[in-house]
């Protein structure tokens, strides 16, 4: 019988073994979650959101063990663990309180008798998701679908098993009816042919995938060829941006934060920190200064330290600067020293591509004209910080393309904002009345 292992990144050791879901298993989980969706999509709005406000409750209840489980299978620092816990059940709350407005019907003036837009559920979701945030990148749509009426198939990453196991007793606890919720377990070789097949399914309405862009692009060739919708959240090489009268302090601080929280495994961290020259040297030795106070946790696996590592030496025999850090840590698991680069241009391995870890790339640029140029020469396009005096940097970051812009303040996803990107770092949104949307029938009602 085919196996999913689970290992602690910490130490390397396997923590557990989880039989894998053969073609029967899966047949079963379509037909249950086609059944559950029938039900729920005629189980009136408020009861649906009070499910929802009850796997929030749980949540909170039961946060040292959901905390717990997620910094043994991916190896964050436990109150990085217990802060995803608590966003994930301040997200069910908000969606609780605010999904009634965002799905309730909308009046359009159009001369017939009466015209409105009504939001109607599709069917069921499948999802494919990452080990990086295990609770919360799943949250994050299942709350949306749900609410819209929905059900939901999950296809999570092998390395966080329990977590995905755990979501779904989650769900059924919180009195969500059976089948609304369910999660394969798929082994590694054949996942790509079993989720293609399940996008093929007639069963499946639309599908939702957050991961790197290989992934993305597989599953939106199945869709596509199957003509569903997708909603996909990739990565990003989001810039940060340091201006002439930014308070470097405050900016180095919060990139700091936002490069090494969760070692730096999180798409919308800051990755590319694009410098005026005018204030470069005094934000370096600030940035390191933040770095060396910080603690972080090991990656989540060795294949990923390792591009990680790659994209440093490759970075830097192009020229790059290395002001600290640069190697795996010595000893057991998948430690990584936290990385400052200096130096960093355009052709570079932590310019062009996604650094999924502790590594920030300093760009240096001449003026804000060439800081924006620098921002811009990327394929990504998630999200986007600005730092300087309030006018003058959200008039530089208006000129930057993303899929949200922060002046002041680091990147960070919020329930009652909508959350995306365009370019490679893919498309559609999530959170908010548009991600609750997302995964709806936007119908148009004429009475004539
Ligand atoms: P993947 O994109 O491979 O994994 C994300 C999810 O997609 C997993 O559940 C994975 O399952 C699944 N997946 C991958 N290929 C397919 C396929 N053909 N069909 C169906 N599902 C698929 O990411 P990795 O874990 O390998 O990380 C690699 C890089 O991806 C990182 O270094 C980072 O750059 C980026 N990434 C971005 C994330 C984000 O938040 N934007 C999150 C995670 C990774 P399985 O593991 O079983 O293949």
């Amino acid at each position: 019988m085919s196996e999913v292992v689970t290992r602690d990144p910490a130490t390397g050791r396997e923590l557990r073994r989880y039989p894998a879901h053969d073609d029967a298993v899966v047949e079963r989980a379509l037909a249950e979650t086609s059944a559950a969706a029938r039900t729920w999509a005629a189980v009136e709005l408020p009861d649906r959101l009070a499910m929802l406000r009850a796997a929030g409750k749980l949540l909170t209840e039961r946060r040292d063990e959901y905390g717990s489980l997620i910094t043994a299978e991916m190896g964050k620092p436990l109150a990085e663990s217990l802060a995803e816990i608590d966003k994930c059940a301040w997200n069910c709350t908000v969606v609780a309180d605010l999904a009634r407005g965002w799905l309730a019907d909308s009046e359009i003036e159009s001369g017939a008798g009466r015209s409105w837009i009504s939001y109607e559920p599709l069917g069921v979701i499948f999802a494919v998701m990452p080990w990086n945030f295990p609770f919360w990148q799943v949250l994050r749509f299942a709350c949306a679908a749900l609410a819209a009426g929905n059900a939901a198939l999950l296809k999570h990453s092998p390395d966080v098993t329990g977590c995905a196991l755990a979501v779904e007793a989650l769900f059924t606890d919180a009195g969500a009816p059976a089948g609304l919720f369910r999660s394969l377990v798929i082994e590694g070789a054949r996942v790509p042919s079993v989720s293609a097949r399940i996008v093929a399914d007639p069963r499946i309405a639309a599908v939702t995938l957050t991961g790197s862009e290989r992934a993305g692009s597989a599953i939106a060739q199945a869709a596509g060829a199957a003509l569903k919708k997708t909603v996909l959240e990739l990565g990003g090489s989001d810039p940060f941006v340091v201006l002439a009268g930014a308070d470097i302090a405050g900016a180095a601080a919060a990139a700091a934060r936002s490069r090494f929280g969760n070692a730096g495994q999180s798409c919308v961290s800051a990755k590319r920190f694009i410098v005026v020259d005018e204030v470069a040297e005094r934000f370096v030795s600030a940035l390191l200064a933040e770095t060396a106070r910080l603690e972080i946790g090991p990656l989540a696996r060795a294949d990923l330290r390792d591009t990680v590592v790659r994209q440093i030496d490759e970075s830097v025999a192009a020229g790059a600067r290395l002001l600290t850090g640069g190697r795996a840590a010595a000893g057991p698991g998948f430690h990584m020293e936290a990385t400052v680069l200096d130096h960093v241009t355009p052709g570079m391995a932590a310019f062009t591509e996604e650094t999924f870890g502790p590594v920030a790339a300093v760009v240096r640029a001449r003026d804000d004209d060439h800081a924006v140029e620098l921002a811009n020469d990327t394929e990504f396009g998630l999200g986007c910080s600005v730092w300087g005096s309030a006018g003058h940097a959200l008039a530089v970051g208006r000129r930057i393309r993303s899929g949200a812009l922060f002046v002041n303040a680091p990147v960070a996803s919020d329930p009652r904002l909508p959350f995306g990107g365009i370019g490679r770092s893919g498309y559609g949104r999530e959170l908010s009345a548009e991600g609750v949307r997302e995964f709806t029938n936007v119908r148009t009602v004429v009475v004539a």
